[in-house]
């Protein structure tokens, strides 16, 4: 039986010394850990599966595991890394799968986000967003980019995402502004805390928030991207349409992020 600490940390520690199909077995059986879960937590709180979306944190994991997640049926893939997720690309280029960039969008970068990925969780300053939806309008095959805005919750605790007070503001400006953006709901990264309970009011506001907004600009914005190994049963219970899990499938990260 394994304990539950290694349940959510993942199913091997070191990565190099496993071969490979070793390793995909871990990933395949992961998966399936973690949809179980999923599926308890939606239950108890009158939810189904099958309106989580669960997006697999891939940032620092080599081209092999992302395709041995693929065939465990995932088809949404999250990295924080422009330079990084370019470089591996290449080798899963034949993947058809959505990619979620879900990390800081440098000014600089926003014609590769736009080539590479194909939407933006991370959303948290107007300049970005004209930014990347200028190199939309410029690529070969204008495409909306779907986009949700990170909201900083739980104070000077959080490192990213847009203050509450200029949320709406924000998607105001999306909205207005940039026509080849589509605003599609929120997303947040709570304060770590031992006790993943402790993450729930957190979930519960970025819900709120979600509701008056949507009144607010009067758009539907159908995603909440919320819940992480640690806390994701949690977030599903307060309502999560995605959940963003790297470590529960992929293993410990050995490059720091
Ligand atoms: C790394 C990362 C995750 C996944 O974290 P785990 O704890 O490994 O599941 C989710 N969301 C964002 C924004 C991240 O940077």
């Amino acid at each position: 039986m394994p304990t539950r600490s290694v349940e959510e940390r993942g199913n091997f520690g070191v990565l190099e010394s496993r071969p490979m199909a070793a390793h995909s077995d871990a990933i395949v059986q992961n998966i399936a850990r973690v949809r179980e879960r999923i599926a308890r937590a939606a239950e108890r709180a009158g939810r189904t599966a099958g309106e989580i979306t669960l997006v697999a944190i891939s940032k620092t994991c080599p081209a092999e595991a992302i395709r041995a997640a693929y065939e465990a049926g995932v088809r949404h893939f999250g990295e924080n890394r422009v330079q990084e997720f370019e470089a591996k690309s290449e080798k899963v280029r034949d993947l058809d799968v959505a990619w979620h960039m879900i990390g800081h969008v440098q000014s600089n970068k926003a014609r590769k986000v736009v080539e590479l990925f194909s939407s933006v969780d991370s959303m948290d300053r107007l300049s970005i967003a004209g930014k990347l939806d200028g190199a939309v309008a410029e690529s070969a095959a204008p495409e909306p980019l779907p986009v949700l805005i990170e909201v900083k919750l739980g104070g000077e605790a959080s490192k990213s995402g847009v203050e509450q007070m200029g949320l709406a503001q924000l998607a105001e400006g999306i909205v207005r502004s940039c026509p080849n953006l589509l605003l599609r709901g929120l997303m947040t990264i709570p304060p770590y805390a031992d006790d993943p309970r402790r993450a729930r009011p957190h979930f519960e506001k970025l819900r709120q928030l979600r509701d008056q907004l949507s009144a607010t600009i009067g758009l539907a914005l159908p995603v909440l991207s919320m819940g992480m190994t640690h806390d994701f049963e949690v977030a599903v219970e307060e309502g999560a349409t995605e959940v963003r899990i790297g470590t529960a499938i992929f293993g410990e990260r050995r490059t720091p992020q």
